[in-house]
């Protein structure tokens, strides 16, 4: 079959320059092409490992950024989705998993009484914003330089701002695009503060990573989440988390539960379908009023598919069971930290370790400078995948651990860093 053809007629770079022939940039997602060394082309994935197409086997801790927290295939979730495949799994109708599901991430999620699904976390992020501005009238969002909250018209933009705007990210965006949008560094009260002063009664949302990590992991400095919860409050705007990364992640309840602050509204995906292309937002009962009377408009004919909401109920379900995950997750992460430090020093190399939980960013660090060494990180991190451990070769994107990794898969990990720290030194 055509599979199989390719399995054996190419190599991953053989393959990967055919793939550009037919895929506009070999990918469909500019994410994925972001920083590539070395290309892969997978062949199969189960626990924390992929296969390529040369047969080759990874221990993977990017883990198709982040989604899969029981690992890839896991059994209880893709047994349960591939049922609903053979039960019809799209009618454009009500199901009964749309209350099944709905109730557990209620349950779950401390910020969240009402609800609606969407397919990814750029919609839904897209939905809640326009929600925000049904419920408040205003149009004005602050959002923080390095957060990522997908691909939309509205949340695209670039790092760099004049003065508080930041300016469109890519190109085919309207100038306007940002024009209703104001950015300050992460963590920077003062900042928060002028804004405020200068705006507060004309922003809409304060939208964030609660725990930023889209450029790392940057957890919030102790008191800057209950500040952006006041002050939306005190200025009548709303607190958006974009718990897409952080829902189910860094505590059952995600962000949220972790540090005591309920936003106003919330976005979940990733961990959310174990894997299967499904998000959700919500908030309290009132603030989905606007969806509840469908004054505001979100649609899609995917949106809450049968599968979708399977693979939801699933995890969840899962999750709600296992009541020493995150303790195990959280032990797991440390134990990774711990040797990831280990093999830096015996390398006399600098990797600086940011990690909340099972998300942990490892970064090169230039001894001189201190600064990022992005080059650098791209040599180790084809000197790592040359000997069978992946993480992204761009150092912003974070390692995603699962109960799918053993101790010995991170020892392992670990004994490869250290090899290609050396192998690399003075690159
Ligand atoms: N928000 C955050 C915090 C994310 O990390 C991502 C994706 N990495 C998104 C939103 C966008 O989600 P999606 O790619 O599913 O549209």
């Amino acid at each position: 079959d055509t599979i199989n053809d390719v399995r054996t007629a190419h190599s991953n770079a053989e393959a990967y320059a055919d793939l550009h022939r037919f895929v506009a940039g070999g990918v469909s997602s500019n994410m994925r092409a972001k920083g590539v060394a070395t290309p892969i082309v997978v062949d199969s994935a189960a626990g924390c490992r992929i296969r390529d197409i040369e047969g080759n086997e990874l221990i993977d801790v990017n883990m198709g950024y982040g989604p899969h927290i029981f690992g890839y295939a896991d059994p209880d979730v893709t047994g349960q989705v591939a049922d609903q495949f053979t039960r019809g799994h799209l009618t454009g109708l009500p199901h009964r998993l749309d209350r099944q599901a709905a109730g557990l991430v209620t349950e779950l999620v401390p910020g969240i009484e009402r609800l609606r699904f969407a397919n990814s976390g750029t919609e839904a992020l897209m939905s809640t914003v326009r929600l925000a501005r049904a419920l408040t009238g205003r149009t004005l969002l602050l959002t923080f330089e390095g957060h990522y909250h997908g691909w939309s018209e509205t949340l695209l933009r670039s790092a760099e701002t004049d003065g508080y705007r930041p300016r469109p990210g890519a190109a085919g965006m309207i100038p306007e695009a940002t024009a209703h949008t104001l950015q300050v560094p992460w963590n920077d009260a003062e900042a928060v503060e002028k804004v405020f002063e200068e705006h507060g009664g004309r922003l809409s949302a304060v939208v964030c990573e609660p725990v930023l990590g889209n450029v790392g992991v940057v957890p919030p400095d102790p008191g800057f989440l209950a500040l952006l919860r006041e002050r939306t409050r005190e200025h009548g705007a709303l607190l958006v988390f974009d718990e897409v990364i952080t829902g189910f992640r860094v505590a059952r309840g995600g962000a949220q539960e972790l540090y005591g602050i309920v936003p106003d509204l919330t976005v979940l995906s990733k961990v959310l379908g174990g894997g299967f292309p499904v998000a959700a937002f919500g908030g309290a009962r009132e603030a989905m009023e606007p969806l509840a009377t469908y004054a505001a408009f979100h649609a899609g004919v995917y949106s809450g598919n049968h599968a979708a909401l399977r693979a939801v109920a699933a995890t969840l379900t899962k999750i709600a069971a296992a009541p020493a995950l995150y303790t195990e997750l959280e032990a797991l992460g440390a134990h990774a930290e711990a040797r990831v430090r280990a093999a830096a020093d015996s390398a006399g190399r600098v990797l600086a370790v940011d990690r909340v939980g099972s998300v942990m960013s490892v970064q090169l660090m230039a001894a001189a400078s201190g600064r990022l060494d992005r080059q650098g990180h791209r040599l180790l991190q084809m000197a790592c995948q040359r000997r069978g451990v992946y993480f992204h070769p761009v150092p912003e994107e974070p390692w995603f651990l699962s109960t799918a990794h053993t101790r010995s898969d991170i020892d392992t990990i670990a004994g490869v860093l250290g090899e290609a720290l050396a192998e690399t030194a003075g690159a």
